[in-house]
């Protein structure tokens, strides 16, 4: 049984607060684990969240601002201190690697871990692709904020399903279903049956990642039919001037990318700490997009199949 889930460690921008974190969120996706945004305090949110630091197999940063990567110096360390068996490659802008080499050396001690440097250049409308393994892909995409900033999207291959009544139909089954599966086709009985005969497409299912950003191309590119859209919305709509001269968006910009995108649901983070009230953006994003969660700290959001 795979384990697809996005865990919500922080969800204040700039500063925290009594009830929100800075921001960070953690994706478990089968034996994959994304930190994203390490802000200031992740380790602890972690520890409360019960998530290992030997979970993280990724760690993606979106930009270099305090709120969205502090958290990066406490994280490394605690993967050399526990032990972290595997390599660990950190994506991050490449124009902020001064920052990085910060955050990475920030004091003394014992480094162990391994930890991979992966800095990147994207230009504006263009989106790269980061990894590719075994049907699962990570991509960036640019946004528009004061500073660098890229978005991200982890995306599933389309896989197929099989119809158990048109295998047996062509009286199919035992090995034979894995050769099919493994060759594109099979003969029975002299008769040659196809994949597609007998199984229907299964979507991938996959996640973006929209944090600081005014609404822009490489945001609406990033969440194109994704199952999971994560959408930073600093502001409400009576911000909408404060948010434009800021590079951010509000809840009613951040609910109509998901629809014109086509994004299967929506979570809201990344809330401005003047705000004390969880309700006004559930009231301003769901006429728009109905299938959207407002995150508190520790919320944890399965990633839902698609129906499709
Ligand atoms: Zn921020």
């Amino acid at each position: 049984m795979s384990t697809r889930e996005l865990v919500f460690l922080g969800t204040s921008s700039q500063v925290p607060t009594k009830t929100r974190n800075h921001n960070a969120m953690f994706l478990f996706w089968d034996d994959i684990g994304i930190l994203f945004d390490p802000g200031e305090g992740t380790q602890r949110q972690m520890t409360l969240a019960g998530i290992s630091a030997t979970r993280i197999t990724h760690i993606a940063i979106t930009h270099f601002h305090g709120d969205h990567c502090l958290g990066l110096a406490g994280v490394i360390q605690r993967l050399s201190l526990d032990g972290a068996p595997h390599a660990v490659e950190v994506f991050f802008p490449a124009s902020g690697q001064v920052y990085f080499e910060r955050l990475r050396h920030a004091t003394i001690f014992h480094d162990a871990a391994t930890i991979v440097p992966r800095p990147i250049r994207i230009n504006k409308d263009e989106i790269v692709e980061l990894f590719n393994k075994n049907g699962l892909s990570l991509h960036a995409a640019a946004l528009d904020h004061s500073v660098d900033c890229y978005g991200y999207r982890l995306q599933e291959a389309d896989g197929r399903s099989m119809m158990p009544d048109l295998l047996a139909k062509h009286g199919i089954s035992g090995p034979a279903v894995g050769e099919l599966k493994r060759a594109g086709s099979v003969t029975v009985d002299g008769v040659e049956v196809k994949l597609e005969d007998v199984s229907s497409v299964r979507p991938g299912q996959s996640m973006a990642l929209v944090m600081d950003t005014r609404p822009c191309n490489g945001a609406r590119k990033l969440a194109q039919d994704v199952t999971l859209l994560v959408a930073e919305s600093t502001y409400l709509s009576s911000e909408t001037r404060e948010a434009h001269d800021h590079y951010h968006m509000t809840a009613e910009q951040s609910a109509t990318l998901a629809l014109e995108a086509g994004a299967r649901q929506l979570a809201l983070t990344h809330f401005s700490p003047r705000y004390t009230s969880h309700q006004e953006f559930v009231n301003e994003a769901s006429p728009i997009f109905p299938d959207v969660v407002v995150a508190d700290d520790l919320v944890r959001l399965s990633v839902r199949r698609s129906a499709k």
